[in-house]
């Protein structure tokens, strides 16, 4: 299973129809909503050394 970055939703990659390529890697989504959000500001999602973890 892969993590919809944006709603934390564990997804069926070999189901899924909503993915998107973002920096070399395939990200899955639950649904078109989420993959949308996430293609219009990657950034938020996949932060890397910026993730919002509040520490
Ligand atoms: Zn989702």
């Amino acid at each position: 299973m892969a993590i919809d970055p944006v709603c934390g939703m564990e997804v069926d990659e070999r189901t899924t129809k909503d993915r998107a390529m973002h920096e070399g890697s395939t990200y899955y989504f639950c649904s078109k909503d989420c993959r949308e959000e996430f293609e219009a500001s990657p950034g938020d999602y996949v932060g890397g050394e910026e993730e919002m973890t509040g520490t």
